[in-house]
């Protein structure tokens, strides 16, 4: 497939944090984007900016030669592709025409991933999964890193929309193995949250300024994009997200069954999902990943928040 704004139409479902941004590129580049969302009211700045609104996923797929989805969860990937019978929403294999690609961008199962790879193959459509890497400000910004399953033909065809919405972009293997990698990315990220929280907690009850404490050790050896790009809305008592609890908690669930079903034991993301399903029953499903700092507050009776005010580390 030659992909092109004048020859390539796109379809788009999933207008939240994420898919809004990516899908605005896609516009700013110039692409016809037809477009659904759960909710219509966010697709809304889309919708002005010129995106084609419908009604159904099937809708999306039979005007569209290349299909991303950016929904939650997997049982949202589910039905979308698959369509929903109580709704009676027809989902993007029922509308997508033969030679069509259809990219799940969502961090979904491996194991779905190679399901709809299959179901998809029958139809000669091809499936990719491409789940990102680099948070809101990475979809803001177009530098996402994205892990990609599946056709490799398929995935040498969608160069220039790769470019469009990242800065890495990289087959990792046949179905599935996009969605693994994300998992180790998230393996990683759980270790980096809990250590990004304590530290500056720390730095907090010893009294220090937490801001240049920040400067300090943003670019030595413990530097990373959680504690460059978190670390200061921790240290402001800014939780809004960002990257939501809880589909932080549905990506460790996904990593940890995997874990079991390969039969090996990762403890750290264990008790990482642990705090945050604590986190979670606090109030903070919602909130970005960086609120497991109030939890971890909490716990040391330290209310964040107010007291953090200026990241004066002022004692409570
Ligand atoms: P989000 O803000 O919750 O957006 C998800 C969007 O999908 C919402 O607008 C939601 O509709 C829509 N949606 C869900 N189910 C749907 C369905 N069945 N049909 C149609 N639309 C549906 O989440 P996000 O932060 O953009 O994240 C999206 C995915 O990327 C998640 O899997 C997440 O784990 C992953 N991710 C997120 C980040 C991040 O930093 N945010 C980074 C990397 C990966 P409503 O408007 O009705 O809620």
């Amino acid at each position: 497939m030659n992909i092109s704004p004048d020859k390539t139409r796109i379809g788009w479902i999933g207008a939240g944090v994420m898919g809004a941004s990516m899908a605005g590129h896609l516009l700013d580049a110039g692409y016809k984007v037809t477009l659904y969302n759960r909710t219509k009211a966010k697709a809304e700045p889309l919708i002005e900016r010129g995106a084609n609104w419908v009604d159904r996923p099937v809708d999306v797929a039979k005007a569209a030669d290349v299909v991303f989805l950016m929904v939650s969860t997997p049982e949202d990937v589910r039905q979308t592709v698959f369509g929903d019978e109580v709704l009676q929403k027809g989902g993007v294999l029922a509308g997508a025409k033969t030679g069509a690609v259809v990219v799940d961008m969502t961090t979904s199962e491996p194991s779905l991933a190679v399901e709809m790879a299959e179901k998809a193959a029958v139809r000669q459509i091809a499936f990719l999964d491409a789940p990102v890497s680099g948070g809101d400000v990475g979809a803001r910004e177009a530098t996402l890193s994205i892990m990609i399953g599946g056709d490799e033909a398929a995935f040498e065809s969608l160069q220039p929309i790769w470019k469009i919405l990242g800065s890495t972009y990289i087959h990792q293997g046949g179905p599935g193995a996009g969605q693994h990698t994300k998992m180790v990315n998230q393996t990683l990220v759980a270790g980096v949250m809990i250590s990004t929280c304590e530290a500056l907690l720390y730095a907090y009850k010893a009294g220090l300024d937490l801001e240049t404490v920040l400067k300090s050790i943003a670019t030595g050896a413990a530097g990373s994009w959680t504690l460059s790009n978190l670390g200061p809305r921790i240290i402001a008592g800014d939780f809004e997200p960002g990257f939501m609890i809880e589909h932080f908690l549905k990506d460790m669930r996904i990593a940890l069954a995997e874990a079991k079903q390969m039969k090996i034991s990762l403890p750290g993301l264990a008790l990482c999902e642990q705090l945050y399903r604590g986190a979670a029953a606090q109030g903070h499903a919602k909130d970005g990943t960086h609120a497991l700092m109030l939890s971890l507050a909490e716990m040391s009776g330290i209310a964040w928040g107010a007291k953090a005010e200026g990241g004066k580390g002022k004692a409570e």
